[in-house]
């Protein structure tokens, strides 16, 4: 399988090259040169398949020959170690629940998969490579477990102050060895604009390899079209039309549901649901394009005003307004209205989702079920991961599971930088 980058201006790689660089040199997304739809007896089949075949049918054609079929096996046996739940919640509507791995959130899986991918391409040392990552909450954590003790990477994360959960600092600023937590003064944008800048950097990239671990990494990004095929096996007998509500951010994990789609898995409707920072919902509305910088809210993982993945949705709908909006929707909302449904879910089912999971329920209503519509809205964090807002909005205590508590107890461990310079500053250190 080969890349190229959406820019249009980058010569085509194949899979490590992509995973090694994370973005292209023209600045652009790779993207697969083609999607092959997995044969119709996959889908009639898919219930007795288990999570490890499914996957591996599902990402062969996205990795190529670079793994070989063992390894790819192990590869997904190792990252794919834990449930996918859907829970159902009300009589047409389920939650699939992401946040059974070690760091409780759905990034796990992407991050897992690069670093064991990565891992392997280094597996003779020839390819030691720095990674840098920006993250509005989850994705530090989840990378900073992933990569952790993975031999010939260093992780570098940058966070903006104040801005992410205490647990999500800790999860990202206790681990060591080789991983870096650097504290930015700023919001998330300036964050991944910094990161940007410094693939860009020609007196940083001389010296160092560098590589994304965010979801403009095709290792990160396309493992996510797990979810939507272990969630179509679980609700398959109930023969409804299956509409999908994901609570979006920078949009990776929805375009990787795309993905799963145009790989054959019968999907009705994507739903992508957001908190105030509403560029996507602007944009359906208008067909103009304006990123905005973002705004915090209590779904801080979201919190993404210039979703990068963007850009790959309206690809993989072949640039057409007209059939992105007759796949795709998109709504907003703000921290009241997030509140408000946690305490609605609460009620009715006794079922406690996070701010995230919220909003994209929130999504699934204002879409709204037609009679053989089955939604399932995806819940992408573990509630105790917004342990005060939970608590404060439901009037109730979560216990906090050990795997988070173990983290609580050690002591952060950043560096506070202002600007790019002092980022580069501690790059060619
Ligand atoms: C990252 C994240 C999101 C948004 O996912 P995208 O792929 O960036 O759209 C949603 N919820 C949680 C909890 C997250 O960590």
């Amino acid at each position: 399988m080969q890349y190229y980058s959406l820019n249009n201006n980058a010569p085509k790689v194949s899979f490590s090259e992509a995973v090694i660089k994370g973005l292209a040199p023209d600045r652009g997304l790779y993207f697969p040169e083609n999607i092959t739809p997995l044969p119709k007896s996959f889908f009639e089949n898919i219930e007795s398949l288990d999570n490890i075949e499914i996957a591996y049918q599902a990402i062969q054609q996205f990795v190529g020959e670079e793994i070989p079929e063992t390894e790819l096996r192990d590869i997904l046996s190792d990252v794919l170690s834990f449930d996918f739940p859907v829970v159902e919640i009300e009589n047409t509507i389920g939650t699939l629940e992401l946040f059974h791995g070690p760091t409780m959130a759905f990034k796990d899986v992407g991050a897992r998969f690069m670093a064991r991918c990565l891992g392997y391409f280094n597996r003779n040392n020839k390819n030691q490579v720095t990674v840098l990552v920006a993250t509005s909450g989850d994705t530090g954590g989840a990378v900073a477990n992933g990569f952790l003790g993975v031999k010939g990477v260093d992780v570098v994360i940058l966070y903006p102050t104040g801005k992410v959960s205490d647990i999500q600092e800790k999860q990202l600023t206790t681990l060591g060895q080789n991983i870096i937590a650097l504290e930015v003064d700023g919001v998330f944008d300036d964050c991944q604009d910094m990161v940007k800048t410094a693939f860009l950097d020609t007196s940083i990239t001389n010296h160092k390899q560098l590589t994304s671990a965010n979801s403009i990494n095709v290792a990160r990004w396309l493992p996510q079209l797990l979810y939507f095929l272990f969630a179509y096996k679980q609700v398959k007998h109930k023969n409804k039309d299956i509409i999908f509500s994901v609570p979006s951010g920078n949009f990776g994990n929805i375009c990787a549901g795309i993905v799963a789609y145009k790989l054959g898995l019968p999907v009705k409707h994507f739903v992508a649901s957001t908190n105030s920072n509403d560029t996507v919902v602007r944009y359906l509305e208008t067909n103009e394009y304006t990123p905005k910088p973002s705004i915090a809210t209590i779904s801080n993982a979201m919190d993404v005003g210039n979703p990068s993945n963007f850009i790959r949705i309206q690809k993989l709908f072949n640039d057409s307004f007209t059939t992105l909006k007759n796949n795709f929707s998109a709504y907003s909302f703000n921290d009241q209205q997030t509140k408000e449904a946690m305490k609605t879910i609460h009620d009715q089912s006794g079922y406690i989702a996070d701010p995230h999971g919220s909003i994209g329920y929130l999504g699934l209503k204002k879409h709204k079920l037609g009679t053989n519509d089955y939604g399932i809205f995806l819940e992408t964090a573990h509630p105790v991961k917004f342990l005060d807002v939970v608590e404060e909005t439901l009037d109730t205590t979560i216990t906090i599971p050990p795997q988070i508590q173990k983290v609580m107890d050690k002591e952060k461990k950043s560096i506070l930088i202002k600007n790019y310079k002092s980022l580069k500053e501690f790059l060619l250190r």
